[in-house]
């Protein structure tokens, strides 16, 4: 095995009781392709049907019942090799691959092994530090998934329903390319962002849609590889940074105290927040692969995959590009808004012919910050891009102060109507009349002559005048034309 070409930063190093340890990381994620049906089979993929509703003869294993390829779910399997930068291997093979289940009828799994249909590509991370981490994806390659064995539905009886038993799945397998829990996660952040936007995988880890297999094992730093231990099926991008956190320390320990590494496939607990032993790590060759007899290798041609290339969404890397020179965001700003196509869809549409960084601002701090705060959508969001657009301009306009423009979202969120009207009935125009600012610092410089003093000793202390006479005019006054008659009344610079 070549030892992996990434050093770790010594801030991501863990201390142990005999110096600094690195975090070696490697990723295989099963993602459910996006098809109406079956990897081999037309029954239907819908989730939450009754058990055993979904399953035709072939998923059953009745004998007999042939494969055949479903031709959605390799163009899909294209369309992500290409999202990754992925090599597209214009022919490959589905192998069987032997083991006993109680929920695998046939007794095997077809899945792809020495040729995967997608081969080597890239997935670049955005890291908080605004770091970008370039991790290597080794392979992809088209399985089936096996059915769900019921086991808390009678004291003595085990149920099988095999709705998706058969279902296709893209098995995602990473270089050990990541060095800490943060990478992890940012990893599969990235890949869920980039399989949501070309539709190829819904990317809900809630429903069991995309699941990780996380690889630890620890190094001194820039050493050999260590041995690795697989932790299976974790399903949330916070259990996997729990996984990796007490699963390296645990290593750490058994190596400092003169033990070594099993490898070996454990589960994680997630509550108790520890992972454990489940069984011994199997090696390719007990499953006794070999290529299905009842299916051809799969080949297509280079115009198949242009055509697929030609038809792709811009992707979020090219798109967080775009966003930096077309709105002159930063980078960080631009990261958060293409999270997800449909809000980066939302950002354009308020963004388009107006001040893009105002724009950026309120999108991403009110209405991003509003919609997580209860756990809506942006499909969801009661205040439409129109709408968000519209108080935008009348903060642009002058019309309303930002303070003013905050209480209006609240009332468009609310009660929903056009921005520009409900300003006018509730009379929320900002004061920039001067005469009407001046006698409000007046009044309030008159009655508090203490404070008065107070601030032409110390400027700063001016600050309380502002609040006051924006308090006397409902918030509606300019704060700047405030600022300016409050330094000339008072005598400061
Ligand atoms: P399998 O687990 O099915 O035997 P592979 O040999 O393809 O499959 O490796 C699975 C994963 O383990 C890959 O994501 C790879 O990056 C990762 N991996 C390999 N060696 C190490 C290691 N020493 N430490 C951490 N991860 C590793
Ligand atoms: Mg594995």
């Amino acid at each position: 095995m070549t030892i992996a070409a990434r050093i770790a930063k010594p801030s991501q190093y863990l201390k142990g009781a005999t110096g600094d340890w690195e975090i070696v990381i490697g990723l295989e994620v099963h993602a459910q392709v996006a098809s109406n049906a079956k990897l081999f089979s037309g029954a239907s993929t819908a989730f939450g049907g009754a058990p055993n509703d979904h399953v035709s003869l072939v998923d059953a294993a009745m004998p007999g019942m042939l494969p055949v390829i479903n031709e959605e779910c390799v163009k899909q399997a294209i369309r992500t090799g290409l999202g990754l930068e992925a090599q597209i291997n214009l022919k490959s093979v589905f192998d069987r691959k032997n083991y006993f289940y109680p929920d695998l009828p046939q007794g095997y799994q077809i899945s792809q092994f020495k040729s995967p249909i997608v081969g080597e590509g890239t997935i670049r991370l955005d890291m908080e530090d605004g770091e970008t981490v370039e991790v290597g994806v080794e392979r992809l390659h088209l399985e089936q998934d096996a059915g769900k064995s019921i086991h808390d539905q009678s004291p003595t009886h085990t149920f099988v329903d095999l709705n998706r038993s058969g279902v296709a799945l893209m098995e995602i397998v990473s270089k050990p390319d990541m060095r800490s829990a943060d990478e992890a996660k940012a990893y599969l952040a990235k890949l869920r962002t980039i399989l949501r936007y070309l539709g190829t995988c819904d990317g809900d880890m809630d429903k069991g849609n995309m699941r990780a297999d996380v690889n630890v094992s620890v190094r001194k730093p820039g050493g050999e590889l260590g041995t690795r231990c697989e932790i299976k099926n974790v399903n949330s991008i916070r259990f996997v940074g729990q996984a990796i956190d007490f699963e390296a320390h645990r290593q750490i320990g058994i190596i400092e105290d003169g033990g070594s590494i099993k490898q070996e496939t454990r589960l994680f607990d997630p509550g108790k927040g520890e992972t454990r032993s489940m069984r011994s790590k199997e090696e390719a060759h007990d499953y006794r692969y070999f290529p299905d007899p009842d299916l051809l290798p799969l080949e297509f041609d280079q115009t198949l995959v242009d055509a697929l290339k030609a038809d792709l969404p811009e992707l979020p890397d090219a798109k967080k590009a775009r966003f930096v020179a077309d709105y002159g965001v930063t980078p960080y700003d631009a990261m958060v808004l293409t999270l997800e196509r449909p809000s980066a869809d939302y950002f354009e549409a308020v963004a388009k012919g107006r001040n893009a960084k105002l724009a950026a601002n309120w999108v991403i701090n009110e209405l991003f910050g509003r919609l997580n705060k209860e756990g809506k959508s942006i499909e969801e969001s009661p205040v439409s891009a129109a709408q968000l657009g519209g108080i935008v301009d009348l903060i642009e306009d002058g019309t309303i102060s930002g303070k003013i423009a905050k209480d209006l979202f609240e009332i468009v969120w609310a009660e929903g109507g056009d921005p520009k009207e409900l300003v006018e009935k509730r009379g929320l125009k900002q004061v920039t009349d001067t005469g009407a600012i001046e006698a409000a610092i007046d009044a309030v410089m008159a009655a508090n002559p203490d404070k008065v003093a107070q601030a032409k000793a110390k400027p700063t202390l001016a600050g309380w005048f502002v609040g006051q006479v924006m308090k006397a005019t409902g918030g509606k006054a300019n704060p700047q034309a405030v600022n300016e008659i409050l330094k000339a009344k008072l005598g400061i610079e």
